[in-house]
């Protein structure tokens, strides 16, 4: 599904990623941890194509982004990854003055250019999924932070993506709205999504990914299953992350 190669970002002299080499299969759940800026969002990011990147080559489900490539042919294969791709961030950025159903229904009505009552279904559908059917006909400004943020899973998940992207979902919420979301996402998980999500939650990881990648100072230190990440960490460096999370 994914297929990093050499991956390098710089932003100015600021080399934020350096010579990043993944491969992801399809329906794998991958959670990305490390210190605050090792440039885990930077790396996100470049998987579809919100950064333009320095250096490499980054491959989603056989699109190409390469800087090389001719500015058009670039642009084309960026639009194919970002219209297979949903990505939800830390803050939720739902559109204020329209209705939760409103604001899922918006891409199938834009981009996908449906039908009203069709959409108008779907994204019903999907609130039904994430445990908001109630919710539909409600603002934004009326839902707490955890539904909020459910409601931006469902927009995400409006346009059928073969990959999520998840950048801190839960960071922004109180404490106690923190597992109704990540219960969305570990069903999301269960049903086969391939996902990369970087997080936080360690015990979520622990229990939801079948992959840790350890980024610290734009490289991958660590890359292992749970199980052997959490406990027996290879590295100094992670070895001294966990004690300071935990
Ligand atoms: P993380 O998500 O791991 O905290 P980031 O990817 O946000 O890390 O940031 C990694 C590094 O890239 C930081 O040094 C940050 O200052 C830098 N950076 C991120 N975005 C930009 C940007 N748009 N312009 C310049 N520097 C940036
Ligand atoms: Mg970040």
């Amino acid at each position: 599904m994914i297929e990093i190669s050499h991956l390098q970002k710089n932003f100015g002299d600021n080399e934020v990623l350096k010579n990043i080499s993944l491969t992801i299969p399809s329906q794998q759940v991958v959670a990305v941890i490390g210190p605050s800026g090792s440039g885990k969002s930077t790396f996100l990011r470049c998987i579809n194509g919100l950064e333009a990147i320095t250096g490499g080559t980054v491959n989603v489900n056989g699109h190409v982004i390469d800087p090389q490539a001719q500015r058009k042919e670039l642009q084309k294969e960026v639009h194919a990854i970002r219209q297979e791709t949903g990505m939800v961030f830390q803050q939720f950025n739902l559109y204020p003055h329209k209705t939760v159903v409103e604001n899922v229904m918006e891409a199938l009505l834009i981009v996908k250019k449906m039908k009203k009552d069709e959409a108008y279904k779907i994204a019903s559908d999907l609130l039904s999924k994430v445990g908001l059917a109630e919710k539909k006909e409600s603002y934004p400004s009326q839902l707490s932070g955890g539904q909020q943020q459910r409601v931006a899973i469902a927009r995400a998940l409006a346009m059928e993506p073969k990959l999520m992207l998840f950048d801190e979902p839960t960071s922004a919420l109180d404490p106690e709205l923190v597992g109704e979301v990540l219960k969305v996402m570990k069903d999301l998980a269960e049903e086969g999504m391939t996902m990369v999500i970087v997080t936080h939650e360690m015990k979520f990881a622990k229990e939801v990914a079948d992959r840790i990648i350890f980024m610290a100072d734009g490289v991958i230190v660590e890359d292992a299953n749970p199980v052997e990440f959490f406990e027996h960490p290879q590295t100094e460096r992670a070895q001294k992350f966990l004690q300071q999370v935990s």
